[in-house]
């Protein structure tokens, strides 16, 4: 994983609900290293850091950066990255070479946790504060990071920003 990669952990982690271990399941499917090892207890943790990282967010959207700065620094003390060098998984006797955020013992939830809170100072560090959002379609409230050239992102996906506007043109029609 990569910075961006960590990035998205965060933004996975504030846009999931949480409520069973399926939803961290599917907030992390293409990470079988984690999804698979998943246990009730890291639930609770996961929950904990993924308020912390919608506080933060919704600090950057509205531009209050001292408090960007001191919800994700006290993430990244809550939860500090410990970075480990790691083999398994190679192949032909040759050790797969990657840097796990925690010791490859830890419960899944401290490396998860741990990459959260750094993807999330990384990504201010890239991105700075002006381009993260929240989705403004009804119902929806998706966190996003706006890596477009003009930053004129307004809905988290194609899939919001059709069903905002049909209705914007369902109510234009009917005025
Ligand atoms: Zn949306």
């Amino acid at each position: 994983m990569d910075n961006a990669d960590y990035t998205e952990v965060a933004l996975r982690l504030a846009n999931t609900e949480l409520g069973s271990l399926d939803d961290l399941r599917a907030a992390l499917h293409d990470e079988p290293w984690w999804s698979e090892r998943l246990h009730d207890d890291d639930l609770a943790v996961l929950r904990g850091i993924a308020m912390g990282i919608r506080r933060t967010l919704d600090a950057a959207i509205t531009g209050d950066h001292d408090t960007v700065l001191t919800e994700t620094n006290h993430l990244l003390e809550t939860y500090p990255p410990r970075p480990r060098l790691s083999g398994h998984g190679g192949k032909a006797g040759m050790p797969n070479w990657h840097v796990h955020v925690a010791g490859t013992d830890a419960p899944p939830a401290t490396e998860i946790a741990a990459a959260a809170a750094w993807g999330l100072a990384q990504g201010v560090v890239d991105h700075g504060t002006r381009r993260w959002g929240r989705c403004e379609a009804t119902g929806c409230g998706t966190y996003y990071l706006d890596t477009s050239t003009n930053q004129a992102k307004r809905f988290c996906s194609p899939r919001c920003a059709n069903r905002m506007h049909v209705a914007a043109f369902r109510a234009r029609q009917r005025a």
